[in-house]
């Protein structure tokens, strides 16, 4: 595997970058939450998705009206 910072070849049992420093284990945990994610994703893409989309639209929507009212009742800057 490369560093995906600096692109330099990396032993999987290196912590540390030697190119460029970044820490690996840092790194395989957020490639872990960023695949994680894409799992779930996949999950909801292949069941019911539609059903996901409109609860989500519907949840934007009640916080576009909380901000609305958010807006209106803030104090106002003069
Ligand atoms: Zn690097």
């Amino acid at each position: 595997m490369n560093c995906p910072d600096c692109g330099k070849p990396l032993q999987p049992d290196f912590n540390y970058c030697p190119g460029c420093g970044i820490e690996l284990d840092k790194l395989d945990q957020f490639r872990q939450v960023v695949e994680d994610s894409f799992a779930q994703l996949e999950v909801v893409v292949a069941g019911d998705a539609i059903l996901r989309l409109e609860s989500l639209s519907s949840r934007l929507d009640s916080m576009e009206q909380e901000l609305d009212v958010f807006l209106t009742t803030a104090p106002q800057r003069t």
